[in-house]
C-alpha cells in the first residue's frame, strides 16, 4: 500500500528523489546524518538572560540555539514579545558565544526584514532559522512569504488540529514558493488525550516523516510534554520523550531552556535550567548512540523486498487464483448445459451444428469483449475451444 502524501512534491522522498534534503547554514549541516540539539529561550526577556544561557550553551559544545523575539499567544493580556526590539541583545550574544544558527519565529512577513536587518548591523555575527509556529500552519499568505526570501532555511512546526498530511504540505508551501531548506518539527498532538503532558507526544511519526519526506526531522519534547515532572529511574518526561525522538532518528531537537525557569515569561515551568543542560545532552546522546547503534545493526540485515510491492504481489496471486477457479467453475456450467442441449436439440430435430447461430453468437461475443476491454484474439481463441468442446459433448 503507497502512503505517500497527496500534494507533496518538491519535500517527497520517493523512487525519483531517494536522497535526504540536507543543506547547510552558516557552517551547519542540518540532516545528512548529522545531530543538533536547538536550545534556548522560548521568549526572549532579558539582555542578561539570553547572555546566561547562550554561554552555557557554549560551555556545552552547541551552535545552535533558539530565542523567541514574537510569539503568539493565546491570550491578548499574555506576554507578546519583546520583537525587533531585542534581536540585537540576541544576535550580539549569538556572536561573542560562538552560535551559528537561531531558530527564531516569524508571525508576518515584515519580521524577516526586521531580522535581516538586525543580523546586517550586527554584522552578521549569526544566522537565523526562520519558524513557523504550529498556529501558523495555514497561514498560507504567510508560507508563501517565507519561502519567497532565499536567505534563511525555515523550520515547519507541526500544525494544530490539523492531519501530518495536511502540516506537511505546510512545508510544502514555502517549497513552492522558492524555498526548499526547510526542515519539520514535531512538538506534540493537541488533544486531551495527551493528558497528563501538555500534548499527545508524536514522535512515533519520526520514522514515518523520514521515510515520507526528504526534511531534516525535529522534534520539540518542551513543547509536547510541558511542565516539567520527575519520573521514576531520575529521569524528567521530557527526557524520556526527547530519548523517543533521537532513537528513531529525529536530526535536530528543539528544547527550552532557561537560566531562571521561575522568571521565564512564556512557558517557564517547562524549561530546563542551565545547571540541568549538560545531564539532558548527556542523556541525549546516550539516545542518539543508540540509534547510531540501531541502524549498525539494521545495515547488516538483507533488505527484504519493497513492502508495497511483495504485499501487492501475493496479493495479486491470490485474485489470479480466485479468478481461474471462478472461469472454471463457470466452464464446468457450460459443459453441464452443453450436455443438456443434446436432449433439446433431439426433442426438436434440431441439428447439432448451426453455422449461422455460431456466426451471430461470434458476433456478439466479440462486441461484449470489445465493452469490456477483451482482446478479440483471445476471445476467439478461447471460444473456438469452448464450442468446439461443447459440440463434442453433443456428438457433434
Ligand atoms: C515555540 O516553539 O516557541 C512555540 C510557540 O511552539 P509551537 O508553535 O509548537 O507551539
Ligand atoms: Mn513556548
Amino acid at each position: 500500500m503507497s502512503d505517500a502524501i497527496p500534494g507533496l512534491r518538491l519535500l517527497a522522498r520517493d523512487a525519483a528523489n531517494p536522497d535526504d534534503g540536507a543543506f547547510v547554514e552558516n557552517g551547519v549541516r542540518l540532516g545528512g546524518g548529522s545531530f543538533h540539539v536547538i536550545a534556548g529561550l522560548c521568549a526572549v526577556d532579558t539582555r542578561e538572560n539570553i547572555e546566561r544561557a547562550f554561554a552555557a550553551l557554549e560551555r556545552a559544545g552547541v551552535v545552535t540555539a533558539r530565542a523567541g523575539a514574537w510569539k503568539p499567544r493565546t491570550s491578548p493580556y499574555d506576554f507578546q514579545g519583546r520583537g525587533a526590539a531585542c534581536l540585537p541583545e540576541v544576535f550580539e550574544a549569538a556572536g561573542k558565544h560562538g552560535i551559528r544558527l537561531v531558530a527564531m519565529e516569524v508571525t508576518r512577513a515584515a519580521h524577516l526584514d526586521d531580522i535581516a536587518r538586525a543580523l546586517d548591523l550586527a554584522g552578521k555575527p549569526t544566522s537565523v532559522l526562520v519558524q513557523i509556529g504550529t498556529r501558523n500552519a495555514q497561514n498560507f499568505e504567510l508560507l508563501k512569504e517565507v519561502g519567497a526570501q532565499q536567505r534563511f532555511p525555515v523550520l515547519v512546526k507541526r500544525g494544530m488540529g490539523i492531519t501530518l498530511a495536511e502540516s506537511l504540505l505546510a512545508a510544502e508551501y514555502v517549497a513552492q514558493a522558492g524555498n526548499a531548506r526547510v526542515c519539520f518539527c514535531l512538538r506534540g498532538v493537541r488533544t486531551h488525550l495527551g493528558e497528563p503532558q501538555r500534548n499527545l507526544v508524536d514522535f512515533a511519526h519520526v520514522p514515518a516523516l523520514k521515510r515520507l519526506t526528504r526534511m531534516p526531522v525535529c522534534a520539540d519534547p518542551s513543547h509536547a510534554v510541558g511542565p516539567r515532572v520527575r519520573s521514576p529511574a531520575g529521569l524528567d518526561d521530557l527526557h524520556h520523550v526527547a530519548a523517543q525522538a533521537v532513537i528513531a532518528g529525529a536530526d535536530l531537537l528543539l528544547v527550552d531552556v532557561h537560566p531562571r525557569p521561575d522568571q521565564a515569561l512564556v512557558d517557564g515551568p517547562q524549561a530546563l535550567t542551565l545547571d540541568e543542560l549538560p545531564r539532558f545532552l548527556a542523556d541525549v546522546n546516550i539516545a542518539r548512540a543508540a540509534y547510531e547503534e540501531r541502524r549498525r545493526a539494521a545495515a547488516s540485515i538483507p533488505a527484504p523486498p519493497a513492502a508495497d510491492a511483495a504485499v501487492s504481489f501475493e496479493a495479486l496471486r491470490r485474485r489470479f487464483e480466485a479468478i481461474d477457479s471462478t472461469l472454471i467453475a463457470l466452464l464446468a456450467e457450460r459443459m453441464a448445459a452443453s450436455r443438456a442441449m443434446v436432449h433439446a436439440k433431439h426433442a426438436l430435430a434440431h441439428p447439432v451444428v448451426d453455422p449461422a447461430r455460431e456466426r451471430d453468437a461470434a458476433v456478439a461475443r466479440r462486441a461484449l469483449g470489445d465493452k469490456l476491454g477483451v482482446d478479440g484474439e483471445l476471445l476467439e481463441r478461447l471460444f473456438a475451444e469452448v464450442v468446439e468442446w461443447s459440440r463434442r459433448l453433443q456428438g457433434g
